[in-house]
């Protein structure tokens, strides 16, 4: 996945372009920039890739996914149906809004049960949150089904899975907006970077003035710009953007890698009897950024983790026993260990972690492994790590 690993000429001749005038702000300052607007030409690219008509550019992934509820008008209050596999900054970028996030069960696809989110619903929901991770995506016609009839949003955090396609869409341009992460070792890098994509005029409206202190950008004089409501900087630098700039030229490119080592690894580490792949749904491809199985049970993939280990493949993962992507270990979540006050409404909210249990979860990410595939590999790498994999599970789990 991490676009760095192939970070080169391209990257830098357009950080130099931006280094050139010393114009490292997006905005404003036409004068002195001679012609270079990297953070505009960014959001044009990603227009064109994501078959979305606006795209605004972010600070970060965690910040697109604020932006895009906060742009749609989820706050104080509201319930956002969230996975219970992801990463922290989903249920970070709810709570900041003062909303509270409604954990559910995943399935075999890795992302959002359709049937869970269903039962979670109550007159307080506001929007369903869909993470399409590691490189595919969840039943997205069921969710949409869902979202439509009971008169929610859905928001698609597509971070881990740039490039992926359902239906022939880019995954990110399905719900009603989309979130990207641009951070080191995402698909696409900016260093540090995200975006909100919506064909909504309004919300994208929202999240140019949100992003940047209200400012309603009109004109070329930011002095005199008038702020038609609150907002906050979560703006992307000039210098950020050109490092995508130049990234996502190469996205093509870099998916070809991605979803080459992909078959390698499914061809062969799929052919075993005790594996069976991750289910991706009807009419979805996904973006290569990791290859995912499930094994018979949580102590096989604890076995085979530490055969992988053993054996010198790096970059796997159980998800179960990690830190950052699994509802099991986000102490600090369940406790609310905050550093300033939260409010009654989002502690009463929150209650039922106490007491919850996700046997349906534990289930799948348990069994799960998940291997990032890195594209600074070679052909000959990948297929000679894919019969050591192979190797290493047939011995551990004879
Ligand atoms: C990386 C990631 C984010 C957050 O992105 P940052 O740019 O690191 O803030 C959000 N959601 C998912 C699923 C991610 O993988």
């Amino acid at each position: 996945m991490p676009g760095f690993e192939l970070f080169g000429e391209l990257e830098k001749q357009q950080v130099n372009d931006v280094l050139d005038n010393g114009v490292l702000m997006r905005y404003g300052f036409d004068g002195m920039r001679k012609g270079h607007w990297k953070a505009k030409e960014l959001e044009t690219e990603l227009s064109k890739a994501f078959q979305t008509k606006h795209v605004q550019l972010v600070s970060s992934g965690t910040a697109a996914v604020s932006v895009a509820l906060a742009s749609a008008g989820v706050g104080a209050g509201d319930e956002v149906i969230m996975p219970t596999f992801t990463f922290v900054a989903s249920f970070e970028a709810i709570m900041m809004l003062g909303a509270i996030p409604v954990l559910v069960d995943v399935d075999d696809t890795l992302c959002l049960n359709p049937e869970a989110v269903q039962q979670a619903i109550t007159p307080k929901t506001k929007a369903i949150m869909v993470v399409q991770m590691c490189g595919s995506m969840a039943n997205m016609d069921a969710l949409q089904t869902i979202a439509t009839k009971n008169n929610l949003l859905l928001v698609e955090d597509a971070c881990q899975a740039i490039g992926g396609t359902y239906n022939g869409k880019p995954l990110g341009s399905i719900g009603d907006l989309g979130c990207f992460s641009f951070d080191f070792v995402k698909t696409i890098t900016c260093g540090e970077g995200g975006a909100v994509i919506t064909n909504n005029q309004n919300y994208y409206t929202n999240a140019d003035h949100y992003s940047d202190h209200g400012h309603d950008h009109v004109g070329n004089d930011r002095g005199a710009e008038t702020h038609p409501f609150l907002g906050y900087n979560f703006r992307i630098s000039e210098l950020h953007a050109a490092v995508g700039l130049a990234q996502v030229k190469r996205l093509p490119e870099f998916l070809n890698i991605q979803r080459k080592y992909l078959n390698i690894f499914q061809e062969v580490v799929g052919a075993l009897p005790q594996v069976t792949l991750r289910t991706v749904p009807v009419g979805g491809e996904e973006s290569g950024a990791f290859f995912n199985f499930f094994l018979p049970y949580l102590e096989s993939a604890r076995k085979v983790i530490q055969g992988f280990k053993e054996g010198g493949i790096d970059a796997c993962w159980n998800y179960y026993d990690n830190n950052w992507h699994y509802i099991r270990k986000w102490e600090h979540l369940k406790n609310l260990k905050s550093l300033f006050p939260i409010s009654e409404e989002v502690k009463n909210g929150l209650k039922y972690l106490e007491t919850a249990s996700f046997n349906d979860s534990d289930h799948f990410i348990g069994r799960n492994i998940s291997c990032l595939i890195k594209l600074s590999w070679t052909e000959d790498e990948v297929k000679v790590r894919a019969q050591k994999m192979a190797q290493i599970i047939a011995s551990v789990l004879k």
